[in-house]
């Protein structure tokens, strides 16, 4: 009886030491943004490719306040990859704008496509430029978003300031509500096109977007490198049939320099070996390239990403 007990106990401990370091599991958040962005759908098709082709690997997305709060997250090793605008990647990089430190743990994977600077009011607001948001409410993107830089340079580039109006921090999901509701007049919001917030707004409303003039759009350019000219063309959104003449800045994934690099390396195979699943979930995940994937690339690029694309 002893010696059967002895067996089984030294049967239990080396079943023990021989699955535990199988069972264990590297967990991967992805910080992406609010639900009615292109982060969020796009961070959950990257998390089911990581899933699906990086073993020992659990990869979830996250909902944040998007791109500033994300360079954060990556700073203190609170998740492992983020989507973040190239605008905001480089100001944390190097420590400028919003941001007081250097972000020196981030670093580049891939970039990946334009996120349209879309002013939105509705058709009877009477609102038909920057101009017009003196004394008006204005949602200018969550807070720790990236839309929010935007909205701030954006607004200045007019001549005006938040001073000059109220200013509501809300993700576009809330500040579509607030438009729907009229307790906002205006709101910001960076993302590619078509965006799941404004699509929804477009469905029951009167939905337009504001023309950026082409002199403020060049002071803009000419202050903050990032932005390029761009046109959203009419009929991506129900009832907005003419274009409209804005700015744009580009998506892109970063890491952290922590993160060691075959892990870097599998990730970003496993996205961009199987490029055709995010052109399914969104029509921009349908620009994410491998050609393009480092043009324009704004901070230092991960060792792991590096070898992926040198192949
Ligand atoms: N670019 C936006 C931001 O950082 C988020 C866009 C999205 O959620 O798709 O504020």
């Amino acid at each position: 009886m002893k010696k059967v007990s002895i067996f089984l106990a030294l049967f239990l401990g080396l079943a023990l030491i021989l699955s535990g370091p199988i069972a264990a599991e590297q967990f991967i958040s992805i910080a992406t943004g609010g639900t009615g962005g292109v982060y969020y759908p796009l961070g959950g098709g990257m998390s089911d490719l990581i899933n699906q082709h990086v073993e020992g690997v659990d990869a979830t997305a996250e909902v944040t306040g998007a791109s500033t709060e994300n360079a954060r997250l990556i700073q203190t090793g609170e998740v492992e990859l983020a989507l973040i605008q190239n605008d905001i990647a480089y100001y944390a990089k190097h420590g400028t704008e919003m941001f007081e430190a250097e972000k020196e743990n981030l670093r580049g994977v891939a970039m990946l496509y334009p996120e349209i600077i879309q002013i939105v009011t509705l058709e009877d607001s009477g609102i038909e430029s920057v101009y017009d948001f003196q004394d008006k409410t204005i949602a200018v993107g969550a807070p720790g978003s990236g839309t929010e830089a935007n909205a701030r340079q954006i607004i200045e580039a007019h001549g005006l300031t938040y001073d000059d109006m109220t200013v509501d921090y809300l993700s576009f999901a809330e500040a579509v509500d607030q438009l729907r509701d009229g307790h906002v007049d205006a709101a910001f919001l960076t993302a590619g096109i078509p965006t799941g917030a404004l699509m929804d707004l477009s469905a029951t409303h009167d939905a337009k977007i504001l023309d950026i003039d082409d002199d403020i759009a060049e002071d803009l350019m000419e202050d903050y490198p990032f932005y390029t000219q761009e046109v959203i063309p009419g009929g991506t959104y129900d009832g907005i049939e003419e274009d409209v003449s804005t700015v744009t800045v580009l998506a892109m994934i970063v890491t952290s320099a922590a993160l060691d690099s075959d892990t870097v390396y599998d990730m970003t195979a496993a996205i961009f070996d199987n490029l055709d699943y995010l052109a399914e979930i969104h029509e921009r995940g349908g620009d994410v390239s491998l050609e393009a994937a480092q043009e324009g690339m704004p901070i230092d690029l991960h060792p792991g990403a590096e070898r992926y694309f040198g192949e």
